[in-house]
């Protein structure tokens, strides 16, 4: 709810005119012409999440559609980072310990041999 800047009345926030004393409500801030939703930002922000911060938090106030854009694809783009990294983990760990598994004891016996064959000839 707004007030006219008039008379004090309570008014609508969509009315143009106070319904009281008829004298036209002034938007308190009318949005930016080029201010719109934007995929390149929001992508961009994805991709940087602390950039969407910072754009977020410059653009806020005077392109709030923008802004929201870029919130949205830092608040993505952190969440994937997050799963990623757990899923990252979670494969790397995995990876690890089937290729452990896989190495059975007679692959154990050569590499025992090249390693002292190694040793041998290094002397
Ligand atoms: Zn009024």
């Amino acid at each position: 709810m707004a007030f006219c800047r008039n008379c004090g009345a309570q008014i609508h926030d969509e009315a143009v005119v106070c319904v009281n004393c008829g004298v036209a409500v002034e938007k308190p801030k009318t949005a930016k012409e080029d201010d719109k939703k934007s995929g390149g930002f929001a992508f961009l922000c994805f991709l940087i999440p602390v950039l969407g911060l910072i754009l977020y938090l410059v653009w806020k106030d005077d392109y709030p559609l923008k802004a929201k854009s870029c919130a949205k694809g830092a608040i993505v783009g952190v969440i994937f980072g997050i799963v990623g990294s757990i899923v990252g983990g979670i494969l790397g760990a995995v990876i690890g310990f089937t290729t452990f598994s896989m190495l059975d004891e007679s692959m154990l016996y050569e590499l025992e041999e090249g390693y002292e064959y190694l040793m041998i000839h290094l002397r």
